[in-house]
């Protein structure tokens, strides 16, 4: 059986919210669910979250669900007429003011605007189409200069690279949200327009008072969020490429190299990575996707993305399904091409000066695979730290992780080659591997004379403790 390393999470909308959906998205290929409260009340999101649980015990597979919360989007008001247009080096005043918008009026729904933006910065408007450069502020009005004209309309959104918002990221919308969700159980909350790594701290500790745990995926999608890449990664516990807003906000010819940046940067720190957005944009109203979404996806997934995401595909889109089999099909065919190429583990910290015992136990296991022709590696895992470092320099054979920890396995969903598997707590399968292999063997992960390498630590069930390798042939 050729197990895909690739995970695929898909959005969960109007197009694909069902039951009898959610279970065909599972059996076709998908990980993880994304819920974006960005759109869909709590109800609607709530269902899906039963529905997903209930797919998961039926498929006894197991299903990680995403939270991702709006953060600060900001977006213009309402105008008179439903739109106006902005003309290139016209002068347009834009206000915090509560008021009703006209030619030369752009009311913005962003109580701290004026305070955020200064003489020479660039406000861009509509996914970016439209530019406009701040010449002054005086008050709550500030008045722009238009460099990139065009039809402006009702609460288009607004993206200001230039500034540091003074605002929290996580607003009170997405305070009830995120209350919402962890009380609903969700594996991931995705938080938007992450600025700097106190985003992910003050995140952090609202999912601790709320007694969650849940772990934070930061999306990279400002300006600002680049330039603190290292220290947002640190904190985080995953990364969300959001390739969407970060093309308004820096050029589109940096977004392909920042992607790459983050992919480093993420495999250097052992977190998870997902790359975001337009990935088949296209299928939301075509049955087949373009050659270069195609050549997208699969450079994705050989640059070792942990996930590949569909976002309208699936959430508004007329084919959710046949996109996950693009996916799923690009993948294996990406995969293949890798095992069968000169494929070497990555490792990126070997000169640590004083690297944990587990970092070696995890390198020592990936050369292994490589030497011994290894076709699975064997981790046991309670935090799921183990898991993530041995995923790092990127393995071309399946990670089935043991865990005691039902959230544990849900959460390794997202990281690239994990299989998870629930097992009683305190067992050691050091003592009988027959019974691990025969796990395996049953749902045909693994065959006769296989090599498979086995990391342990001993003593067992001690988060984040590997102190032994081992390899075995499969019986
Ligand atoms: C993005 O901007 O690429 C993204 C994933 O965020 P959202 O879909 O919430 O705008």
């Amino acid at each position: 059986m050729t197990v895909r390393l690739t995970k695929i999470i898909a959005t969960l909308g109007p197009a694909s919210g069902t039951k009898k959906n959610i279970k065909e998205l599972v059996k076709t290929g998908v990980n993880v669910f994304r819920l974006n409260l960005s759109h869909g009340d709590h109800e609607v999101v709530r269902q899906w979250i039963r529905w997903i649980r209930e797919t998961e015990k039926e498929l006894k597979i197991f299903i990680g669900i995403l939270l991702d919360l709006q953060g600060p989007k900001i977006r213009v008001g309402g105008f008179e007429n439903g739109s106006i247009e902005l003309k290139a080096g016209k002068e347009v005043v834009f206000t915090t003011e509560k008021a009703v918008g006209h030619e030369t009026l752009v009311p913005i729904q962003y109580k701290s605007f004026h305070k955020d933006v200064k003489a020479g910065d660039s406000v861009f408007l509509n996914d970016g189409n439209l530019c406009v450069v701040v010449r002054k502020v005086s008050g709550q009005r500030v008045t722009v200069v238009v460099k990139a004209g065009g039809i402006l309309s009702d609460h288009k959104g607004v993206n200001l690279p230039d500034s540091s918002l003074t605002t929290s990221v996580v607003t009170p919308k997405d305070r009830k949200d995120l209350k919402f969700g962890l009380a609903e159980g969700v594996d991931f909350v995705a938080l938007s327009f992450v600025g700097s790594e106190k985003d992910i701290q003050q995140l952090r500790r609202l999912i601790q008072s709320a007694g969650g745990d849940a772990e934070i995926i930061a999306k990279i999608e400002r300006k600002q969020a680049v330039a603190n890449l290292e220290k947002i990664v640190e904190a985080a516990d995953g990364v969300m490429v959001a390739r969407g807003d970060l093309g308004v906000e820096i050029p589109f010819a940096d977004v392909p190299v920042v992607q790459q940046k983050i992919l480093k940067e993420c495999a250097q720190k052992c977190k998870p990575v997902i790359v975001a957005t337009q990935m088949l944009e296209s299928m939301i109203s075509n049955p087949r996707p373009t050659r270069a979404e195609v050549s997208d996806v699969a450079n994705s997934v050989m640059y070792y993305a942990d996930a590949v995401m569909l976002s309208g595909e699936t959430a508004v889109g007329k084919h959710p399904d046949a996109a996950v089999k693009v996916m799923v099909e690009t993948a294996l065919k990406a995969e293949s091409y890798q095992i069968h190429s000169h494929y070497i583990p990555r490792w990126n910290r070997q000169n640590d000066k004083n690297p944990p015992i587990e970092r070696g136990i995890t390198y020592a296991a990936n050369h292994l695979v490589k030497m011994l022709h290894a076709q699975a590696i064997i981790v046991f895992t309670l935090g799921g730290g183990t898991a993530r470092m041995m995923a790092a320099p990127h393995p071309m054979v399946p990670i089935f992780a043991f865990t005691s920890r039902l959230v544990r396995a849900r959460r390794l969903t997202l990281l690239r080659g994990a299989y998870p598997f629930l097992v009683e707590e305190n067992k050691d399968f050091l003592e009988d591997v027959e019974e691990l292999f025969g796990i395996l063997k049953a749902r045909r992960l693994v065959k006769k004379n296989d090599r498979v390498v086995i990391t342990a630590g001993l003593p067992i069930d001690i988060p984040s403790w590997t102190n032994v390798v081992r390899v075995e042939v499969v019986p």
